[in-house]
């Protein structure tokens, strides 16, 4: 048994990682390993609740476990999240302790219900969408996580995850559950550079992510083409500016950064050339992770058979607590 803490976090796999997840969450998710004691999931029963395609959400599943990989998450803290089903459990168990009104107010839901009515043809909203924070609150709680490093987006989610727990300990009358805590980085929040008024997203559409591992050319067009100023009138630095100052810094341009800071008091600043350092910073972080890309391409098979051997290792941490949960709420079990 370690006695260190534990984190859980996840990932949908749903198009390719941007820096949204990258500075947001995953950036963290490589640095806290040396630390703690991680396990990293890949939500494919989350990625079900939006329209989807079936052969694509397996190619994505694998495709986004070899891009955490080149950013530097290690195989043995990976897992699948349909190769650990009770999470699927948990949840139902967790759907009779959470409230129908408090998951009615979640933002997420309110947000990606919208982009269902504007993308599909027949606005179907999933009973799978509105139940998905429940989802989420299975899949930290089953590893009775202390620490969860996402981005400021899930915030809600992980007080609703808090409250669940909460309700099942008090249920029970047992401490059963730890109340998790979030982990921030230093970028809680990229925004779309397209539209800095949103947050950079997989789900918004192309132009308003940038794909990790896209061409070069790619990645300095979109920066290039990044939106400063809207034209209205802002107190401060725009949000668009102030992005990429976040993106800068977090691509460790540490001293370029301390420079532009300088231009903009001054008010001698060059959005082009703060773009230009921005896409620099951006294309050589792509650089060194498109390298290991190649690599693990030529070993796919090895690594798949790894992740589904780490999976197999940390289910048995779930089944545990699912056993636990049901001694404790009276439903069957090997004791019954
Ligand atoms: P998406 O919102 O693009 O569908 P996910 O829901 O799979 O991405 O999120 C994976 C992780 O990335 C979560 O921890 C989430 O908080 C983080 N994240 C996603 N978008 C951003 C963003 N724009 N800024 C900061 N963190 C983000």
């Amino acid at each position: 048994m370690t006695s260190k803490k534990r984190i859980l976090s996840a990932i949908q796999p749903t198009g390719d990682m941007h820096f949204g997840n990258y500075f947001g969450a995953v950036q963290n998710w490589v640095r806290l390993q040396e630390q703690y004691d991680c396990v990293y999931g890949v939500v494919d029963y989350h990625a079900m609740s939006m329209p989807y395609n079936p052969k694509k959400l397996r190619e994505n599943t694998w495709s986004i476990l070899f891009n955490l990989i080149a950013v530097g998450v290690d195989v043995d803290n990976l897992f699948i999240q349909s190769l650990v089903p009770e999470h699927a459990e948990l949840s139902w168990i967790f759907n009779c302790f959470c409230s129908y009104g408090q998951l009615s107010r979640m933002t997420q839901f309110k947000d990606k219900s919208q982009q269902s009515k504007e993308k599909a043809t027949d606005a179907f909203i999933s009973a799978g969408l509105f139940g998905y924070p429940v989802l989420q609150a299975a899949d930290i709680l089953i590893y009775r996580a202390d620490y969860v490093p996402v981005g400021k987006d899930q915030e809600q989610h992980l007080e609703l995850t808090r409250n669940i727990a909460e309700r099942f300990n008090k249920q029970v009358g047992k401490d059963y559950f730890v109340l998790p805590e979030t982990l921030y980085t230093e970028v809680p929040k990229v925004m779309s550079t397209a539209d800095p008024a949103r947050k950079m997203s997989k789900s918004a559409g192309e132009k308003h992510h940038i794909n990790v591992f896209a061409d070069e050319a790619r990645i300095r067009k979109q920066i290039k083409s990044a939106v400063t100023d809207t034209g209205q009138a802002t107190e401060g630095m725009s949000a668009g500016v102030e992005n990429l100052f976040s993106l800068l810094g977090a691509s460790g341009k540490k001293e370029a950064y301390e420079y532009l800071r300088t231009c903009y008091q001054n008010g001698t600043l060059k959005y082009s050339e703060l773009k230009a350092e921005v896409a620099e910073g951006l294309v050589g972080l792509s650089a060194v992770f498109k390298d290991r890309k190649a690599a693990i391409e030529q070993d796919k098979k090895n690594i798949k058979n790894q992740i589904k051997a780490s999976s197999a290792q940390i289910r048995k941490r779930a089944q545990e607590t699912v056993k636990e949960v049901k001694e404790l709420t009276g439903l069957a079990n090997v004791r019954f």
